[in-house]
C-alpha cells in the first residue's frame, strides 16, 4: 500500500493513536517527536507526529489513508554504451539472484567502481517479474544523480522520482527516492536497493532504518551498497551475502592520500595563508586542474575564503544550507569554478574531471569520511589517479585507518 490522502482505503482510523502514542505511518514512539495542542475546532486535545511531518501532517483527527499495492510486469530494456568489467558483471550476477532467491544482499563497492551499471540487470529481472523495485538513498543529491543515470540507461521505463517538495510518480512499480519518502509505504517494494547506505542521517536513525524495512514486502530483498561497511550491516544481510568490488570500475588505484603537517587555522586567524596549503593550491591551479578543499566547520571556511580569494582572485564557497548549492557543483562542473572551498557536504555523489582535493584540518574528520573524500578524485577513466592532501596538526587513528584501507583495497584484501 502506499498512503495518500486521495486513497480509497481507510488504512487507520486516525494517523496517530493519542492514547498509545504512536503513528501508524513511521512507527515513531518517541514522545519528544509529537505535537499536543488542544484544538477549538474540535473541542478536543489533538496530537500530531513531527518525525514525518515533511511528507504532510498525520494526527489524531484525520484517518491514514492509501492505495493498495499493484503489481505489474513489464519489459525494462536499458541501454549502456561500455562493457562492464568482469568483476562488475559478477557483481550484477549477484544482484539478480538475490532478487531471484530473496535474500539480502550488500555490495561492499570502492567509491568509483560503478556501482549504478550493476543494478540494471536486477531491475530489469525484478520488473519483468512484476516485482516492485525501489532505488534510495538518504541523500537528496545521490537520488537525483542516480535518477538521471537510471532515466538515461531506462529509457522506455517510467520511473517515479519523489524527495523533499518534488514527486514524479506513476504507478510505484519502479521508483526511485529519499529513504524518508519510504515513510509512505507500507509492505510494497518487493526489492529495495539502497545506495550510500553509510551516509547521514540513515546510519544512526532507526526510524529511517525502520522505514526501509516497512516499505519492503515480508519476502523481499533489499540490497545494500555502501563503500564502508559495518559488522552491523554485515549481520543484517547475513554472512554469506557479502560481495567486493576492491577496483574501480577503469582498473586503476585508489589514490593514496599524501599528509602534510600544518596550522591552518591558527594562521588564517592571523590574516595569514598557510605556506603548505597555498603551495598546492598554487601547483593544482597551475596545472590548470580542479580542487575542493574540504573544511571541518563552515566557520573556519569563511574565516580562510577571503585570503584564499585575495591570492587566487577566484574561489567559491559551499555548505548544506547554501541556496546556491546545485548551481554552484553545476558551475564547478563546467569549469566554471577552479577552487571549492566546502564543508563535508561534497564528500560523496559528486563527480568532477580533473580533479584534486585537499583537506584541512584532517585531525577533525573520521574515517570513513575521510575514505568517502579520498573517494571524489580518478573517478574518469580520462583521469584515473588524481592527488589527495590531507593537511593535519597531527596523525589520528583516522587518518591511519584511512591510509590502510585504502592500501587494502588497492591489494584487493577484505577490510570489513
Ligand atoms: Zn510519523
Amino acid at each position: 500500500m502506499y498512503f495518500n490522502s486521495k486513497g480509497d482505503v481507510v488504512y487507520k482510523e486516525t494517523g496517530v493513536d493519542i492514547r498509545k502514542n504512536i503513528c501508524h505511518r513511521c512507527h515513531n514512539r518517541d514522545k519528544k517527536l509529537f505535537y499536543e495542542f488542544y484544538s477549538e475546532l474540535y473541542g478536543r486535545d489533538v496530537k500530531y507526529c513531527l518525525n514525518c511531518i515533511g511528507l504532510g501532517r498525520v494526527d489524531s483527527m484525520s484517518p491514514l489513508k492509501g492505495t493498495e499495492t499493484r503489481r505489474k510486469s513489464e519489459q525494462c530494456d536499458y541501454e549502456l554504451n561500455f562493457e562492464l568489467t568482469d568483476i562488475q558483471k559478477e557483481a550484477s550476477k549477484k544482484v539478480v539472484s538475490a532478487i531471484r532467491n530473496k535474500h539480502h544482499l550488500l555490495l561492499h563497492a570502492v567509491t568509483g567502481a560503478g556501482k549504478t551499471e550493476i543494478i540494471f540487470e536486477g531491475i530489469k529481472f525484478a520488473r519483468a517479474h512484476g516485482l516492485n523495485v525501489a532505488v534510495v538513498s538518504p541523500r537528496i543529491d545521490v537520488v537525483k544523480e542516480v535518477h538521471l543515470r537510471l532515466g538515461d540507461a531506462f529509457r522506455k521505463s517510467r520511473i517515479d522520482l519523489m524527495f523533499a517538495g518534488v514527486k514524479v510518480k506513476f504507478e510505484h512499480h519502479f521508483t526511485v527516492c529519499t529513504v524518508h519518502q519510504l515513510y509512505n509505504f507500507h509492505d510494497h517494494f518487493d526489492c529495495i536497493i539502497v545506495d550510500e547506505y553509510d551516509a547521514f542521517p540513515l546510519a544512526d536513525d532507526k526510524h529511517l532504518l525502520g522505514a526501509i524495512d516497512k516499505a519492503g514486502t515480508v519476502d523481499g530483498n533489499i540490497i545494500i551498497m555502501t563503500a564502508t561497511p559495518t559488522r552491523k550491516m554485515v549481520s543484517y544481510v547475513g554472512e554469506g551475502n557479502v560481495f567486493q568490488i576492491a577496483r574501480r570500475y577503469h582498473g586503476h588505484d585508489l589514490t593514496v592520500p599524501v599528509i602534510h603537517y600544518g596550522n591552518v587555522n591558527k594562521e588564517v586567524r592571523r590574516k595569514r595563508l598557510n605556506g603548505k596549503l597555498k603551495r598546492l593550491l598554487d601547483d593544482i591551479t597551475a596545472a590548470d586542474r580542479r580542487v575542493l578543499v574540504f573544511f571541518p566547520e563552515i566557520k573556519m571556511m569563511y574565516d580562510a575564503y577571503p585570503l584564499i580569494l585575495k591570492y587566487f582572485g577566484e574561489a567559491e564557497t559551499v555548505y548544506s544550507g547554501d541556496e546556491a548549492r546545485y548551481s554552484k557543483v553545476e558551475r564547478m562542473r563546467a569549469g566554471g569554478i577552479k577552487i571549492l572551498l566546502t564543508t563535508t557536504i561534497l564528500e560523496r555523489g559528486v563527480t568532477f574531471k580533473n580533479l584534486d582535493v585537499i583537506v584541512v584540518h584532517t585531525e577533525y574528520f573520521p574515517s570513513d569520511t575521510l575514505i568517502q573524500i579520498c573517494g571524489r578524485v580518478g573517478r574518469k577513466p580520462q583521469d584515473p589517479t588524481g592527488n589527495v592532501h590531507f593537511i593535519t596538526l597531527y596523525n589520528t587513528h583516522h587518518i591511519q585507518k584511512t591510509v590502510r584501507t585504502i592500501n587494502a583495497f588497492n591489494k584487493g584484501r577484505s577490510v570489513i
